[in-house]
């Protein structure tokens, strides 16, 4: 249970961020919603207040140190402290398609700027927020694409092996504080985000796994609300792939 439980999430506006949020939610945690998408973060966050959780938005955007800067100040201007940080956030629609050689240098850099600067400033900037009594976790969402090796998705594969491995070093840095972090590595679900996905790739994935099937954001909250309790600590630096089998870490 994360009753008492100070955590930001990034990403929250939707898909796999919101449905974190409610999982969180349900489980008593007290929940800072972050995200570029203003509008939609802020209508989400009044969604799950109104089931009665502490909730609210913030707004950030990982492209920009500044707007990383803000969301701190304004937590520790808030809450004083946190015990979690779900590092959800990324360039994870549209970024498929294209072979190596296709790939335009514009995404590459964006795709490596909001999802590895980004995860990295976020961290370093929330981690001073999490003093050693307070148990603190993060968890990583990353992917199992880059466990297995996708084809024709290499920015956003790249990204998130860049993701497993900050996991794992930062796990050596944050241990003696305290800090528990571990990353998951969900396989394609069928939300927004891969909308764009055509359908046989879909199929590919899904009649893959062990446990065969379209995967929803829903089926890989349970594991990342684990990861933010306190008992999570001996799993720190290890990555998780929650795909219902496709591919085994
Ligand atoms: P999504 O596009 O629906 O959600 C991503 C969220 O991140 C959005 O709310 C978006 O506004 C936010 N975001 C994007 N750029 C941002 C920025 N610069 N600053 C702040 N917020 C920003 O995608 P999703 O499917 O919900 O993905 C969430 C996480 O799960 C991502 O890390 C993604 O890589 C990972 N993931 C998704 C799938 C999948 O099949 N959907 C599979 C494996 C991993």
């Amino acid at each position: 249970m994360l009753n008492g439980r100070t955590i930001v999430i990034t990403g929250a506006a939707r898909g796999v961020g919101r449905a974190i949020a409610e999982a969180c939610a349900r489980q008593g945690g007290k929940l800072i919603l972050a995200d570029v998408r203003s509008d939609q973060c802020r209508q989400t966050a009044a969604d799950i207040a109104s089931t009665g959780a502490s909730v609210r938005f913030s707004p950030v955007d990982l492209a920009s140190p500044e707007s990383i800067g803000a969301l701190a100040a304004d937590i520790r201007a808030n809450e004083g402290h946190i015990h979690g940080l779900v590092n959800n956030a990324a360039i994870a629609t549209d970024v498929g398609g294209k072979t190596f050689d296709e790939i335009d240098i514009a995404l590459w850099d964006r795709v490596m700027q909001v999802n590895v600067r980004g995860t990295w400033l976020v961290t370093r900037a929330l981690v001073p927020l999490m003093p050693q009594a307070a148990d603190g976790r993060i968890v990583n969402v990353a992917s199992d694409t880059a466990l297995w090796g996708a084809p024709k998705l290499l920015a956003y594969v790249s990204s998130k092996g860049a993701v497993l491995s900050m996991t794992r070093s930062l796990a050596r840095e944050l241990g003696p504080r305290g800090i528990g972090i571990t990353a998951v590595a969900p396989g394609i679900m069928r939300n927004e985000a891969t909308d764009y996905v055509p359908e046989e790739r879909h199929r590919f994935y899904e009649t893959g796994r062990a446990v065969p099937g379209p995967q929803t954001p829903e089926d890989i909250v349970d594991v990342v609300t684990f990861l933010l309790t306190k008992g999570a600590l001996a799993l720190t630096g290890q990555v998780l792939p929650v795909n219902a089998g496709f591919v085994y870490n």
